[in-house]
């Protein structure tokens, strides 16, 4: 007898079958015969992999506006507005009530395991200590990962190396770099060098915030994979943005690409937040906003896709849904090719999974039933309409039911002639 039986759901391109749980996980997939205490009708809908966020940041998110709008929009007055609202209003329960808000309004749509950038800068780490209750609270249907966050610099501040120590012994899951904000160029190199010695000695991932800037003379992306290597970190390491490499010339290019592929990294891009903020210094023609996604994906890189900021000084919306993320990448990487659909949904599951190391992600016997069920034909149809998830299963429990929305329209009759199929 199963928990749990979903009947007559799609999975990849093949037929209709059932998905019968037990304990939290997929015991069978294909015909059940046998009964569950609940069974549910899963009406033909697309079986998905729940999403990962692999780059978000839950201390800033939900503070637009306070305690005042960015009103360049830019990055440098989105940090000093940042910088504004933590003196006056971040507190222990202000952190920990837009965490949860924001964790409800993601995981109804589907995204299961999360990871949050957290700003260590603060001495008393009030967001960190908050997240890491969060962490905790969510646990049973969430998996929350934390990196530490050095928003500040790790060398330029004097507190910088010391902070991370403590948000590590605090039990961070990884911690990061700023390198392209570090003062030169050498201190920019030591946060990277020191960055990847604690990751080595206290068992840390490593993601850097990598040459988020639109400048061919920013080059930390080859120390990062040079670092990698070295430390046999190799794919436990990510790279978030690196901006930059859109401006390198083509030469350069050839190379990086082979060193990040070598080295095994996994590279995230936010294209909600890089074409907001990107691009603002050039002259016409601007650039698109983005790294060389299409190119680094062809040539067998890790790419994931993320949603990165949420209503935060640094960027005016977001709704935590990662189909749009997708639909903004597919814009600007020119990835609307016809296999470039199901590439960009991996980039919101599959890889972005795999830059969080999750173990036994995706739907096969023998896994944790974790998965959404969703009306779609297929990934192009999921990027164009963005439908958001019917249900959300979570180690086998419906976490999350979203009828779908339905229009009556009434005006088939004031049209003269209107097909018949159309009334
Ligand atoms: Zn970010």
């Amino acid at each position: 007898m199963y928990d749990l039986v979903v009947k007559n759901v799609k999975i990849d391109k093949k037929g209709t079958v059932d998905i019968g749980i037990k304990e939290g996980v997929i015991k069978r997939i294909g015909k059940v015969n046998e009964p569950g205490s609940r069974e549910i009708e899963g009406m033909n809908l697309l079986a998905l992999p729940p999403y990962v966020e692999s780059h978000l940041h839950l201390d800033t998110a939900l503070t637009n506006g306070r305690p005042y709008r960015n009103q360049s929009g830019e990055l440098f007055e989105g940090i000093q507005v940042w910088n504004q609202y933590r003196e006056q209003y971040l507190t222990h329960e202000d952190v920990i009530k837009r965490a949860l808000e924001v964790i409800e309004i993601m995981s109804s749509q589907g995204v299961l395991y999360m990871r949050s950038m957290v700003d260590i800068s603060d001495p008393s780490f009030t967001a960190l200590k908050a997240l890491l209750e969060v962490k905790e609270k969510v646990a049973s249907f969430i998996d929350l990962q934390l990196i530490a966050f050095p928003q500040n610099g790790l060398v330029s501040s004097t507190e910088g190396e010391q902070q991370l120590k403590r948000a590590i012994e605090l039990g961070v899951d990884g911690i990061s770099a700023v390198p392209h904000l570090e003062a030169t160029r050498e201190k920019g190199f030591k946060s990277l060098e020191l960055c990847f010695q604690l990751a080595l000695q206290y068992d840390q991932f490593v993601h850097i915030f990598c040459d988020e800037i639109d400048d061919s003379q920013s080059r930390f992306l080859e120390v990062v994979t040079s670092l990698a290597m070295e430390s046999s970190l190799n794919e436990r390491v990510s790279v978030s943005h690196v901006n930059a490499m859109a401006y390198y010339e083509e030469a350069y290019v050839r190379k990086i690409i082979g060193q990040i592929k070598a080295s095994n990294i996994n590279v995230v891009t936010a294209p909600l937040i890089n074409c907001a903020m990107q691009g603002r210094f050039d002259s016409w023609p601007k650039g698109r906003g983005i790294t060389r996604v299409k190119e680094l994906h062809e040539s067998g890189v890790n790419v994931a896709v993320a949603h990165d900021d949420f209503l935060s000084p640094f960027y005016p919306l977001g709704t935590g849904s990662l189909l749009a993320a997708g639909h903004m990448l597919v814009h600007l990487a020119h990835m609307t090719g016809a296999e470039d659909f199901d590439a960009v949904i991996k980039m919101l599951t599959s890889n972005a999974a795999k830059v969080l190391g999750v173990n036994q992600y995706g739907i096969a016997e023998g896994n944790e039933a974790n998965f959404i069920l969703i009306r779609a034909k297929n990934a192009q149809d999921l990027i164009r309409r963005q439908p958001v998830a019917e249900f959300v299963f979570s180690k086998g429990r419906i976490i999350a039911e979203t009828p779908p929305q339905k229009t009556k329209w009434s005006a088939m009759d004031l049209v003269d002639g209107m097909p018949v199929q159309n009334k």
